[in-house]
């Protein structure tokens, strides 16, 4: 999971006109709108549950059917039954996991802030 920032000229309703608006994005799904003329911020709502499996999902979806149903079912679980030879993709997929998690708490505690 990324999150990457972009700044693009957009129409500000409070402003009533065209101004820099910096943009958020969760991969590739926008999560935030600022304006950064009245700092005015419009939040979408990124389902970042939906986003985290959507990603592991993708990455494994081309393993046997067999595992791809256990990664599913049980991921920490496939993770440490996997055959050692495996492990190589399986310890990348790992922390990424763990990258994304980051991600989830960092908005997780900026929402317990407001
Ligand atoms: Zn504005």
């Amino acid at each position: 999971m990324k999150v990457k920032k972009m700044e693009a000229g957009l129409y500000c309703i409070h402003c009533k006109e065209e101004v820099d608006h910096e943009i958020t994005y969760i991969n590739s799904d926008i999560k935030s709108i600022r304006c950064l003329q009245c700092n005015r911020t419009k939040e979408l709502k990124v389902d970042l549950k939906k986003e985290f499996y959507r990603e592991i999902y993708e990455r494994i979806a081309t393993k046997p059917t067999r595992m791809t149903k256990e990664y599913r079912e049980d991921l920490s679980h496939l993770l440490f039954s996997l055959p050692v030879r495996a492990i190589k993709k399986p310890y990348r997929i790992l922390k990424d996991v763990n990258s994304s998690r980051k991600v989830i708490k960092t908005y997780k505690s900026k929402k317990s802030i407001k």
